[in-house]
C-alpha cells in the first residue's frame, strides 16, 4: 500500500488523501482550502503522475472533503464516486451554494461550473451504512456512522494488500441531531484518523448547552439582538435544537427566532433524511413532525428585509451562515449588530485565524483593540462578544480511544494543525511501541508493507551489545556511540534498537520502557514524520539538548509554588548565578525538614536549581502572634538566637498560658518561657498537632460531585472559570494550581475568603463542571484592602494620619484619621468597605 497525501495532513482544510492499494488507486475526500492564503487546491498533480484514479471515496459533505469533487470528477470522468446518500444530497446543496458564491467573486475564476457538479453528481453510486460493497474487482467498502454531522461516515476500505480504515472527521458523544460514531472491532492494517482536538478535552457538552442558553436568557431579557453565527452544515441545527428543547422545556421565555442563510436549504435535506438522524428526532419527522421550526423559530424569508428585521423592537436571535462571519447573511447582521450595545454575537464554533470571527473571539482575551473587519471595512465593536464550545469532532480522548479498539499497527494522523499534530503523535507512540505513527506531509508518498512486516527478522543485525541488563537512561550515551560506529545513519524500529543493546529479542514490556527512555532522550529522535523510527542525534543536537535550559523567572515562581505547596513561604529570592532559590518564612523553624528536603531534591533534579531556606525568623510576625495570645498582659520580650527560644513577661497568670506556649512552638517551631517557666523538652504530641488539618480549612475546599471525573486541561479548567465569573460583582485576583496529598487541586484567592465564600454556589459548580478541587485562599489582599480603604476615605474627604493596618485574628483594617471624627461618614466607609471586602473597618 502506498498512501500520498494531497492535502489535509499538518492542517485543516483540503483533506485529500491518495491511496494505492492492491493495484487500485483510490481518492478519500476530495476537500478546499478557504482560508485565503494558500492554494485553494489539493495537490491533484500528483494524481496523474501515478497514472490516474479508480474510485473516490467520500467522507462527509463539508467543503473542506468536498470542495474539489467537481474538479476531480472532471479529470477521472470513469473513477466512481461512493458517499452515504446524506452526503449526496447535502453536496449538491453545498457545491450549488459555492457556485452561487463563485458567480459573486470577480476576482476569482470559478474553478468548476454547473455542468461539471451535475456530472459529478451522475457518478455518485449512494450508500448506506454498514452495507459492504464490491467497489472494484478484489475492493469492498463499508460506510460506518462517524457522529460529526449527519450523513458523515468513516470508510473501511478491504483490498488484497490489506484493509484500511479512513475516519473523516467524527465525534464520539451524541449531538441534538445524531448519535456518536458507531464501528465495531474491523482490526484494519492501517488507520487514517483526524486530530483536529488532538490536544485538548471538551468540556461537558450539557454544560456548554446550558451555558447557549442561559446566555440567550440574559441577553433576550433586556431586549437585545442576539446573533448566533453558525456553519450551516451541522451546526447550526445543533444550535437550533438546543434553543427550541429550551423554550419548550420553559428554560428560555418565547422569543423570536430567525434562520438565516444556506441553513434553511440544509435543515430541508435534513428533513428529507429522517433515518440518518438521531432516533427521536427522526421519528418527529416520520410521524409529520416538524424538527426544526415552532412558531417562535422561523426561517427569514427571501423576500424579507433584513434590515428591517434588525430594526423591529425587542429582542431577537438569529440563527445564520456563514460560521465564522467570512460572507453570507450572518456577515451583513454583524456590521450592523457591532455597533450596538444592545446586542450579543456568540461564536459557536472553530474559527480560522484570517476569519472576523476570530478578530471577536480575540476581543475576548484583549479588551483594548475593539475591532472587526467585515467585507473589508474596518468597524467598531460595541456589542458584547460570547463563545461557547459546541464543537463536533473528538477530542483527545475519543481519538485515542478509537484507536485503542482499531489496534492498527500503521496509525496516520492527519487534519489537525502541524503543533497539535506533533503533540498529540508523540503520546500515541510513547503509549504503544507496537503502533507506527505517522505524521505525514502534504506531498510526501508513504509505502506501508503490511503483508512483510511480520516477516522481517531483527536478529540480522551485524552488530550487537549483548547486554544483559535492562537499558536505561544512563545507558543513552553508550549505545548512542555503538550505533554512530556501526550504523551510522540508520534509523530503527525500537524493537531493533533492543535486539542491538541485549543481542536477541525482547519482551514487550521491555520494549515499552526502552521506548520511553529514547523518546525523552537527548541521544535519540524519532524521525519527524514516522515516529516509530528513531535516529542517533549528531554531537551538535546532543550538545544542545544536554545544555542546561535556562528557566525564566516565572518558569521558576511555578515551579516552586507546585513542589512547595505545602510549605507557607513568604517571599522567594532567586540568585541567578548560582542557580539557587532561597524561600523565605516567617518561622523556618516550623516546617517539616524532612519532607522540604524530599522536595527540594525533586526540585533539583527537575531543574537544576538548589533551593534553601533562610533560617531567620520574623520577628515581628513572632511579636504579633505574642501579642494576639497575652495582650495587654505582655509586659516584655526577648528572645534567643542560639536557643531558639523566646522568653515573656506576662502579668496574672492564668491557666491557659501553657497552651498558648504550645501553640507558639507549633507555629514557629520556637519554645516559649513565660515568666521564667520553660517547657522541658520539645515533646512529640506538639509536633503531631501541626500536621492535622484544623476543621475550618474543610469550609474552603470544594470537591466535584463527580469524584471519578478526570479534571479538564488547565487552560480549559481557566477559561471556564473566566466565563463563569464574569460579570459577576467580585472577581477572582489569582488562581494558582496547588498540591495538597490528595493531588493537584486549583486555589482562588480573593480580596478576603470572606468575599470568596459569598461564591460558594458558584464554585462547587464550577467545581462540578471541570473536574478540579477547588480552594478558597485563606488570606486577604492587604495591598487591596488598604487601597480601597484609602478610596473610600478618600471620597468621604476623610484624611488618613498615617498608613492603615491590618488584624488578621479580627479582619479588620484599623485606620487613624488625622481630625476628628465624623461618625457619619465613618459608617458610610465602614459599610462600604464591608460591602466590597467583607472585612471590618475601625476609626481611631
Ligand atoms: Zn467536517
Ligand atoms: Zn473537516
Amino acid at each position: 500500500m502506498e498512501f500520498i497525501f494531497l492535502g489535509g495532513a499538518m492542517e485543516i482544510g483540503a483533506s485529500s488523501i491518495y491511496v494505492k492499494a492492491g493495484g487500485k488507486r483510490f481518492l478519500l475526500d476530495s476537500g478546499i482550502r478557504q482560508s485565503g492564503t494558500k492554494d485553494p487546491l489539493p495537490d491533484f498533480r500528483t494524481i496523474q503522475e501515478q497514472g490516474g484514479l479508480d474510485a473516490v471515496i467520500v467522507s462527509h459533505a463539508h467543503m473542506d472533503h468536498i470542495g474539489t469533487l467537481p474538479i476531480i470528477s472532471k479529470a477521472y470522468p470513469n473513477a466512481r464516486i461512493y458517499m452515504t446518500v446524506m452526503t449526496a444530497e447535502l453536496t449538491r446543496v453545498l457545491l450549488y451554494d459555492s457556485l452561487k458564491i463563485m458567480a459573486h467573486r470577480e476576482d476569482e475564476i470559478p474553478h468548476y461550473t454547473e455542468q461539471d457538479v451535475l456530472d459529478m453528481l451522475g457518478r455518485v453510486t449512494p450508500m448506506r451504512y454498514q452495507a459492504e460493497l464490491s467497489i472494484l474487482e478484489d475492493v469492498r467498502l463499508t460506510l460506518y456512522p462517524a457522529g460529526h454531522i449527519a450523513g458523515a461516515a468513516c470508510a473501511c476500505l478491504a483490498t488484497e494488500e490489506g484493509t484500511l480504515f479512513y475516519s473523516g472527521d467524527f465525534a464520539a458523544f451524541s449531538q441534538r441531531t445524531i448519535e456518536g460514531i458507531h464501528v465495531p472491532k474491523l482490526r484494519p492494517d492501517v488507520a487514517i484518523v483526524e486530530t483536529t482536538y488532538g490536544n485538548r478535552l471538551h468540556a461537558n457538552r450539557q454544560v456548554e448547552e446550558r451555558r447557549l442558553v442561559e446566555l440567550v436568557r440574559e441577553c433576550t431579557a433586556c431586549g437585545q439582538k442576539v446573533l448566533i453565527p453558525a456553519f450551516a452544515l451541522g451546526r447550526s441545527q445543533e444550535v437550533l435544537l438546543i434553543l427550541r428543547a429550551a423554550m419548550q422545556n420553559e428554560e428560555l421565555p418565547s422569543v423570536p427566532v430567525y434562520v438565516d442563510g444556506m441553513v434553511r436549504d440544509i435543515n430541508t435535506v435534513y428533513t428529507r433524511n429522517p433515518t440518518f438522524l438521531k432516533n427521536a428526532l427522526g421519528k418527529r419527522i416520520l410521524r409529520g413532525g416538524e424538527p426544526f421550526y415552532t412558531k417562535e423559530i422561523q426561517p427569514v424569508a427571501p423576500s424579507q428585509n433584513r434590515e428591517a428585521l434588525l430594526e423591529t423592537k425587542g429582542a431577537a436571535v438569529i440563527v445564520s451562515s456563514s460560521g465564522m462571519l467570512t460572507g453570507g447573511p450572518s456577515m451583513q447582521y454583524a456590521k450592523k449588530l457591532v455597533q450596538s450595545e444592545d446586542a450579543c454575537i456568540i461564536i459557536t464554533g472553530y474559527q480560522d485565524e484570517e476569519s472576523p470571527g476570530r478578530q471577536l473571539l480575540n476581543l475576548l482575551e484583549n479588551k483594548e483593540e475593539r475591532k472587526i473587519t467585515l467585507d473589508g471595512t474596518t468597524i467598531p465593536v460595541k456589542c458584547r462578544v460570547e463563545q461557547v464550545g459546541l464543537s463536533a469532532h473528538g477530542d483527545k480522548s475519543e481519538i485515542t480511544a478509537l484507536l485503542e479498539r482499531l489496534s492498527a499497527r500503521q496509525v496516520f494522523l492527519v487534519h489537525g494543525n502541524e503543533e497539535t499534530v506533533r503533540e498529540y503523535g508523540k503520546e500515541l507512540a510513547m503509549a504503544d511501541y507496537r503502533r507506527h505513527v505517522y505524521l505525514p506531509e502534504c506531498g510526501q508518498a508513504y509505502p506501508v508493507e503490511i503483508r512483510k512486516k511480520r516477516q522481517q527478522l531483527d536478529n540480522t543485525l551485524p552488530y550487537t551489545m549483548q547486554k544483559t541488563t535492562a537499558f536505561t537512561a544512563k545507558d543513552a550515551p553508550l549505545l548512542w556511540a555503538y550505533w554512530r560506529e556501526h550504523y551510522s545513519g540508520r534509523r530503527f524500529p525500537v524493537s531493533q534498537i533492543a535486539v542491538i543493546w541485549h543481542g536477541r529479542q525482547q519482551e514487550e514490556d521491555v520494549l515499552q520502557q526502552m521506548q520511553g527512555i529514547l523518546t525523552e532522550s537527548p541521544y535519540f529522535s524519532p524521525n519527524m514524520r514516522q515516529l516509530f523510527l528513531f535516529e542517533a542525534n549528531n554531537e551538535e543536537e546532543v550538545e544542545k539538548a544536554l545544555a542546561p535550559k535556562e528557566w525564566t523567572m516565572q518558569d521558576l515562581e511555578l515551579l516552586v509554588q507546585e513542589h512547595f505547596t505545602a510549605f507557607p513561604y513568604r517571599k522567594m529570592g532567586y540568585y541567578q548565578d548560582r542557580h539557587e532559590i532561597v524561600l523565605l518564612f516567617d518561622y523556618p523553624d516550623s516546617i517539616d525538614k524532612t519532607l522540604f528536603c524530599e522536595r527540594a531534591a525533586a526540585f533539583q533534579e527537575s531543574t537544576g536549581w538548589t533551593i534553601s531556606v533562610n533560617p531567620s525568623m520574623n520577628h515581628t510576625a513572632a511579636g504579633s502572634l505574642l501579642y494576639a495570645a497575652f495582650g495587654s498582659r505582655l509586659q516584655k520580650t526577648s528572645y534567643y538566637v542560639d536557643k531558639k527560644q523566646y522568653a515573656v513577661t506576662i502579668s496574672g497568670e492564668e491557666e491557659n498560658d501553657r497552651e498558648a506556649a504550645e501553640e507558639f512552638y507549633r507555629q514557629t517551631g520556637w519554645l516559649l518561657c513565660i515568666n521564667g517557666k520553660c517547657p522541658d523538652s520539645r515533646n512529640a504530641a506538639v509536633r503531631t498537632a501541626a500536621n492535622q488539618i484544623p476543621a475550618q480549612e474543610l469550609e474552603y475546599m470544594f470537591t466535584p460531585s463527580n469524584a471519578a471525573m478526570q479534571p479538564v486541561e488547565q487552560n480549559l479548567a481557566f477559561s471556564c472559570i473566566e466565563q463563569s465569573f464574569a460579570g459577576l460583582p467580585d472577581q477572582i485576583e489569582k488562581k494558582s494550581i496547588r498540591q495538597d496529598e490528595r493531588g493537584k487541586y486549583l486555589e482562588f484567592s480573593f480580596v478576603s475568603p470572606m468575599v470568596g465564600l459569598r461564591y460558594r454556589e458558584e464554585i462547587q459548580r464550577i467545581a462540578d463542571q471541570i473536574g478540579w478541587r477547588i480552594r478558597i485562599a485563606d488570606k486577604v489582599n492587604q495591598n487591596t484592602l488598604f487601597q480601597r480603604i484609602r478610596m473610600l476615605c478618600a471620597e468621604q474627604g476623610i484624611a488618613l494620619a498615617k498608613n492603615p493596618s491590618y488584624i488578621p485574628d479580627r479582619r479588620v483594617v484599623v485606620v487613624k484619621t488625622a481630625e476628628a471624627a465624623d461618625t457619619e461618614k465613618q459608617a458610610a466607609v465602614a459599610e462600604t468597605f464591608q460591602k466590597q471586602t467583607g472585612c471590618g473597618c475601625e476609626f481611631g
